[in-house]
């Protein structure tokens, strides 16, 4: 029998609130109060924006930009994220599945109607017709 890779594993967002808070426990002794990590926070998501902002927008990246890495910057904002919700005791699992129903009621027809959307997406169609 073999042992399933524990890394290879789906991960929830209420296992991986409990996996950085036992880090944080551990590795990084405390957590930093909540207004040091929205300034984190803030900081992570500057350095995704750098990135997106140089890969899809006008920007150029510099050689010290080279070593940056999307998905490890994505998940740099997200340990932020869990962290000040590990620490003020908000649920993301719980949250998120709210949020998309709130969404899903509210903006139930808005984007189908919305036509800068609906004529982008006619173009892209027919532009791949057309190829
Ligand atoms: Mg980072």
């Amino acid at each position: 029998m073999t042992e399933k890779n524990p890394a290879l594993q789906p991960l929830s967002i209420a296992q991986s609130q409990a996996i950085v808070d036992q880090w944080i426990r551990s590795v990084g002794v405390r957590y930093f109060s909540e207004l040091t990590n929205l300034a984190q926070l803030v900081e992570e998501v500057g350095e995704l924006a750098r990135i997106i902002s140089r890969t899809y927008g006008e920007q150029s990246f510099k050689e010290s930009d080279k070593s940056f890495d999307l998905a490890d910057e994505m998940a740099d904002v997200l340990f932020v994220l869990i962290c000040l919700a590990n620490q003020t005791g908000v649920d993301l699992e719980s949250a998120l599945r709210r949020n998309l129903d709130k969404k899903s009621a509210r903006d139930a027809t808005r984007h189908q109607e919305n036509r800068k959307l609906t004529a982008m997406l006619a173009k892209s169609r027919n532009e791949a017709e057309q190829e």
